[in-house]
C-alpha cells in the first residue's frame, strides 16, 4: 500500500501456490505443514538478494513482493517453482504452481485488486496445467471483458436474449424424423449471436450452468407442446454439463422440472459429453441408471473426443452414441478414417447402442453411413439447428412432400 511511484515501477507479485500442503498436512500431521511453509519461507527469502516482503495470502498461497529492478522469465524462477528443502534429515523437492503481475502494468489498482488480479492468473495456470503464468495487460482486457460478458450473461439467462435453435435428428435408412437436439442461443444485448462454445464453458466455470440448463430443458419442454400440436411427436434432447450430473439431486430436479412443465420423460432425452462421463465417472453411474428407470434416454455426445476406455463405455448403459463431428467431417479422407468411423458404429452397436453421426454435411457422408449401418444422424445435409417455427415449417413441407 505505501509503495512510492518509484517503488511500485518496479516491484512485481509472485503468488505462489503451495498445493503440496493439504497432502502433507493430511498424511504427516499440521505440525509438518507449518514447518514445510516455514523452510519455504526462508528459502524463498534467500532466492532474491534484494529485498522482498512475503506474506500469506491465503493457508496455502504466499504472496511475495519483489522490489528489484531485474525482470523475471519462467526459466528464472526455476528453483522458487520447484524447491528442495532440507527438513529434519530429509530432502523435499516441491513443486509449486506461480504466477507474476507487474505493478508498472497496473498503475491505477488498489492493492487489494492487485491481489484479485494475481490470484485470478493463479487460477488461469491452475486451469491451463501449466505451473507458471504471467499477467499481460492484455490479459487484464480479456478479463475485464470476460467479467462484463458474464455479468451479462447472468442477466440473460432469464431473458428472451437467450432462446433455443432445434435440430432434427435423422434415421438414415428411410429419413424418418426420430427426434430434436435442443442448443442453447445467446443474442447479447448489443445484438451479437455469442457461440455456445464461449457461453457454455463461461457458465461451466462459473457457476451459472445449472441455472442455464434449466432455461434451456424449460424452453425445450415448451418446444415439445408446441411441436405436438402440430403433430410433431419426437422426443426434444437437451445437453448437461457433467458438473450438473455431479449434484446429488440432479435427476430429483430435472424431473421435477418436467413435472411443472407437464412433460413426460420420455418425450425429453439428455445428451452428455463422454469426457464429461468419465471426471464424473461414480455421479454419474447412478444417475444414469434412475434415468434409465424413469425412461429418459441419455446419449453420449462428441463420443471420439475423449479418451473413455471400452470398458468403461460398456458400463454405462445409455442409449445413444453420437460420434464426435470431426470423424464425420474426416471420414472420406483416407480408408483408415473411414475404418475408425466403421469401428465406432460397430463397437456401437455390440453394445446394444444406438449410433448417430453429428455433423453430416455431404450426400457422400450420408452414403457412406448408412452403408457402414450408421442408425441415424444429424447434420447441415439434413437440416441446420433452428427456431421452432422454422422447425414446424420443415416438418410441414416434408409431410407434404413425401
Ligand atoms: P453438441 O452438443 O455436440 O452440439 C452439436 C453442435 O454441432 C451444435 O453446435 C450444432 O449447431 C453443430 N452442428 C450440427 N450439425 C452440424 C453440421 O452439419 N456441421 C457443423 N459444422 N456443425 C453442425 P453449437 O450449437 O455451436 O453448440 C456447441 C456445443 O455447445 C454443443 O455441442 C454443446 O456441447 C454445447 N451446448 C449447446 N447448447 C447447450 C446447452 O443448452 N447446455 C449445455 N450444457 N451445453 C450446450
Ligand atoms: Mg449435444
Ligand atoms: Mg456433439
Amino acid at each position: 500500500a505505501g509503495l512510492s511511484p518509484i517503488e511500485r515501477k518496479d516491484c512485481k507479485v509472485l503468488m505462489l501456490f503451495v498445493e503440496e500442503l493439504s497432502y502433507s498436512e493430511v498424511l504427516f500431521g499440521v505440525q509438518f505443514g507449518r514447518n514445510l511453509m516455514q523452510h519455504l519461507h526462508a528459502h524463498l527469502k534467500a532466492c532474491f538478494v534484494r529485498s522482498i516482503d512475503i506474506a500469506l495470502f491465503e493457508r496455502d498461497t504466499l504472496v511475495l513482493l519483489v522490489y528489484d529492478r531485474q525482470d523475471y522469465e519462467r526459466e528464472d524462477l526455476e528453483h522458487v517453482l520447484h524447491p528442495r528443502l532440507q527438513m529434519d534429515d530429509s530432502l523435499h523437492v516441491i513443486d509449486l504452481l506461480g504466477c507474476l503481475v507487474r505493478m508498472s502494468d497496473l498503475p491505477d489498482k488498489t492493492p487489494a485488486q492487485v491481489l484479485g488480479i494475481a490470484k485470478s492468473t493463479l487460477e488461469q495456470a491452475k486451469h491451463d496445467n501449466v505451473d507458471f503464468g504471467v499477467f499481460s495487460s492484455m490479459q487484464l482486457q480479456l478479463h475485464q471483458s470476460r467479467y462484463s460478458l458474464l455479468k451479462d450473461l447472468r442477466e440473460a439467462i432469464p431473458t428472451e436474449q437467450f432462446f433455443i435453435h432445434i435440430q432434427p435428428k435423422i434415421r438414415l435408412s428411410d429419413g424418418a424424423l426420430v427426434g430434436f437436439e435442443v442448443l442453447a442461443r445467446w443474442r447479447h444485448k448489443d445484438g451479437d449471436m455469442i457461440p455456445p462454445d464461449q457461453f457454455v464453458k463461461m457458465a461451466e466455470t462459473s457457476g451459472l450452468i445449472d441455472r442455464l440448463d434449466r432455461r434451456v430443458t424449460r424452453l425445450a419442454c415448451r418446444a415439445q407442446m408446441i411441436l405436438a400440436e402440430h403433430n410433431v411427436r419426437a422426443p426434444l434432447s437437451v445437453n448437461v454439463s457433467g458438473i450438473e450430473l455431479s449434484r446429488p439431486d440432479f435427476v430429483e430436479n430435472f424431473t421435477e422440472l418436467l413435472q411443472t412443465e407437464k412433460v413426460l420423460p420420455k418425450s425429453l432425452e439428455i445428451e452428455v459429453t463422454e469426457t464429461r462421463l468419465i471426471e464424473e465417472r461414480k455421479a454419474a453411474l447412478k444417475h444414469l441408471k434412475r434415468f434409465k428407470e424413469l425412461g429418459v434416454r441419455v446419449s453420449i455426445d462428441d463420443f471420439g473426443a475423449g479418451y473413455s476406455s471400452l470398458a468403461y463405455l460398456s458400463t454405462l448403459d445409455t442409449e445413444v452414441l453420437k460420434i464426435d463431428r470431426q470423424f464425420i467431417t474426416r471420414m472420406l479422407e483416407t480408408k483408415e478414417d473411414r475404418q475408425v468411423v466403421k469401428m465406432i458404429i460397430d463397437l456401437g452397436h455390440t453394445l446394444g447402442m444406438e449410433v448417430l453421426a453429428e455433423g453430416i454435411e455431404t450426400q457422400d457422408q450420408y452414403d457412406a453411413l448408412l452403408e457402414m449401418e450408421c442408425d441415424t444422424g444429424q447434420g447441415y445435409f439434413m437440416a441446420k439447428p433452428m427456431p421452432l417455427e422454422q422447425v414446424i415449417e420443415w416438418c410441414r413441407s416434408r409431410k407434404n412432400g413425401s
